[in-house]
């Protein structure tokens, strides 16, 4: 934001820390800040009272504190899904969804502002890539759904709108602080990334030891047809990209989830589903499939697969021994699918 000055809510608690040496403050002062912003949700500098007056004129000056701005809800009436759409300081806009579950509240959170992958089903790249996201963005969004609903978030999957693997840095960042002790203390485990195979920054996920859920946006079970929506496809086949799972999986022992959104007459037919179970069956790593209807986008020509070719895609898969579920929609009455309410406000 403005230029020059720390964006503190973006800092891991050590390198916030560093900022009070640099600013002749006693290091203990990294821990209180890291509290407020993180497990008090205090997001200015007035309201830390444990904090001497001098610092704070110190931080009003040198730093920010990442402010995000709600735009507008939408609550599904079919299964209290909720779509928040905030705004960002600079007018950038982003989505997040809040999904209720028997096991806990969990939410989807937009890592880019847009998305230069492209894939050509998908609603979010469609003005391409305006900007990353900053950690302090992507913990603001679930802070600010936490406030919204006053209940504890207990799961976060980074697949709204944006390629995580293509912000590395500050998503990383983000599971770092979000998964803290001295802040909302979430489990690794209750984190999914979802990437469109991003090979190198898979691999590179793998050396950081995390205990998160990796989902794999493949859509397809050979690179031909792969290619056909989505263009990262060009630059690295399902067979590196497969190669790259297994190092996940060997680093982390997590089960990889494989995501396939079914479009009609497109990838749905049943020597597909065999080829993806052969693609699977055998692997070095523990898998599971996720079969998605996939959301119609008025951008774009595609339909959805009807019930009963899902269904039977399904049992091929589990015939061959693939773990296999169909997932279940969620908020369809609400601009559900990717980066939609974004889109139409962005029009509007
Ligand atoms: N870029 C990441 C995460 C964001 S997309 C990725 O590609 O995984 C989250 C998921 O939604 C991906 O599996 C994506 O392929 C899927 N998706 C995109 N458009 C969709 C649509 N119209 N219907 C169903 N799923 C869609």
């Amino acid at each position: 934001m403005s230029n020059n000055k720390t964006d503190i809510m973006s800092l891991e608690l050590n390198a916030i820390a560093d900022e009070m040496i640099a600013l002749n403050e006693k290091k203990f002062r990294g821990i209180q800040i890291f509290e407020w912003l993180h497990q008090k949700d205090c997001f200015t500098w007035k309201g830390m009272n444990n904090l001497p007056k001098a610092l704070i004129a110190k931080l009003e000056e040198y730093t920010y504190l990442t402010q995000i701005q709600l735009v507008t809800k939408q609550t599904s009436d079919h299964d209290g899904t909720t779509k928040f759409l905030f705004k960002l300081h600079d007018g950038q806009m982003i989505e997040t969804v809040l999904m209720r579950y028997d096991y806990g509240n969990s939410v989807c959170i937009s890592t880019q502002a847009g998305c230069r992958m492209g894939c050509t089903f998908c609603a979010s790249g469609l003005n391409g890539l305006e900007r990353n996201l900053t950690t302090g963005e992507m913990l603001r969004q679930v802070y600010a759904v936490e406030s919204a609903i006053g209940k504890r978030i207990t799961h976060v999957v980074l697949m709204g709108t944006g390629e995580p693997l293509d912000n590395y840095e500050a998503v990383v960042g983000f599971i770092k602080i979000i998964t803290h002790e001295k802040g909302k203390n979430l489990s690794q485990r209750h984190i999914t990334l979802s990437t469109c195979g991003l090979v190198d920054g898979i691999h590179r996920l793998a050396g950081e030891k995390l205990q998160i859920n990796l989902a794999i946006s493949l859509h397809a079970g050979d690179d031909e047809l792969r290619k056909q929506t989505m263009p990262i496809a060009k630059k690295y086949s399902i067979d590196d990209l497969l190669t790259a799972c297994e190092a996940y999986f060997t680093s982390t022992g997590r089960r990889i989830t494989f995501e396939y959104a079914l479009i009609a007459g497109h990838n749905d037919h049943p020597s597909q589903a065999r080829a993806l179970a052969d693609l699977l069956r055998f692997r070095k790593f523990k898998c599971h499939v996720n079969l998605i209807p996939i959301n119609n986008v008025v951008e774009k020509s595609f339909a959805k697969s009807n019930q009963k070719d899902v269904i039977r895609f399904r049992d091929i898969l589990l015939d061959k021994k693939v773990e296999t579920t169909i997932r279940r929609s969620l908020g369809t009455d609400i601009d559900a699918a990717c980066g939609q309410l974004r889109l139409n406000t962005m029009k509007e």
